[in-house]
């Protein structure tokens, strides 16, 4: 099967290409060399915000763009673009929520970065990142499932989503990581054409890399989708139906680390003990 020679990497972070329990990704090295040698975009794609996520890459020089807050936000070489809901709809509709349920109601935008340290367990200067949201707003609450139904109702009037993640119901756009992955190659396409004077691209192979089913629609898109197996897990059931879908041997960067090595040995002329390219 002939592949596009233009090849994309979108990563889910969180236990995928960053340990469960470390965050470390170093077991993925020897596949995150092979891809910055190939020049192969590598696009972290994070339910975290944009702070953090440039944070982590001023410091690891990983990725070539950002996507962040579960696809709502799109960072490409200092141009951001924001498509999930605009801040002010989020701060009404969370209010609006605040009013009708019979909790106490505060989120990552209302409570001071010492609550957001104490609700996540992160360093105080990580829980400040977490607080910049620019189109979503994890909730700290302590609801019935009368509270997260009336709050669904309301977020829907205002054409938002609560969505429960690992933690917390998150007050948040329909955007998702499959709409900002395909967002991302468009804007790719536009730079490969403007940089080069070779044949522009007119389509790349993508491959995608993730664990949870928020990576599902971003998997979705991919030529080549990526399961990462949770750590702490016994088994691990498919997210999705795709022709194309490999499950990692190893969970974290480990399988990152295989998973992407063998993809590129199939689609690439390269092997990953040489550093020659072929053809
Ligand atoms: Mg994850």
């Amino acid at each position: 099967m002939p592949y596009s020679r233009a090849i994309a990497i979108f990563t889910d972070l969180d236990g995928t290409l960053l340990d469960h329990d470390t965050y470390s990704w170093d077991a993925a090295r020897p596949a995150l060399d092979r891809v910055k040698l190939l020049g192969i975009p590598l696009i972290a794609v994070s339910s975290k915000t944009l702070a953090e996520l440039e944070h982590l890459n001023q410091t690891s020089q990983l990725f070539d763009g950002l996507i962040a807050e579960n696809g709502g936000v799109i960072w490409l070489r200092g141009t951001m673009e924001q498509h999930g809901p605009s801040i002010e709809t989020i701060d009404t509709a969370r209010d609006q929520i605040k009013g009708a349920v019979n909790v106490p109601l505060g989120s990552f935008r209302t409570v001071s970065p010492e609550v957001i340290a104490l609700e996540t367990g992160l360093p105080l200067e990580d829980a400040i990142r977490a607080g910049q949201r620019h189109c979503s707003d994890p909730l700290i609450w302590q609801p019935s499932a009368k509270d997260v139904a009336k709050g669904r109702e309301i977020a829907a009037r205002w054409s938002l989503n609560l969505t429960k993640g690992g933690r917390f119901h998150t007050l948040c756009g329909p955007s998702n990581k499959g709409h900002a992955m395909k967002r991302m190659l468009e804007r790719l396409m536009v730079l490969n054409r403007d940089d080069t004077s070779e044949t522009p691209i007119k389509h790349f192979t993508t491959i995608a890399l993730g664990d949870s089913p928020n990576d599902i629609p971003m998997l979705a898109e991919a030529d080549f989708a990526v399961q990462i197996p949770q750590k702490h897990r016994s088994r691990t059931a498919p997210l999705l139906e795709h022709s194309n879908l490999q499950l990692a041997p190893h969970p974290g960067p480990e399988g990152w680390n295989a998973a992407v090595n063998a993809i590129l040995d199939e689609i690439t002329n390269t092997n990953k003990n040489s550093e020659v390219l072929h053809g």
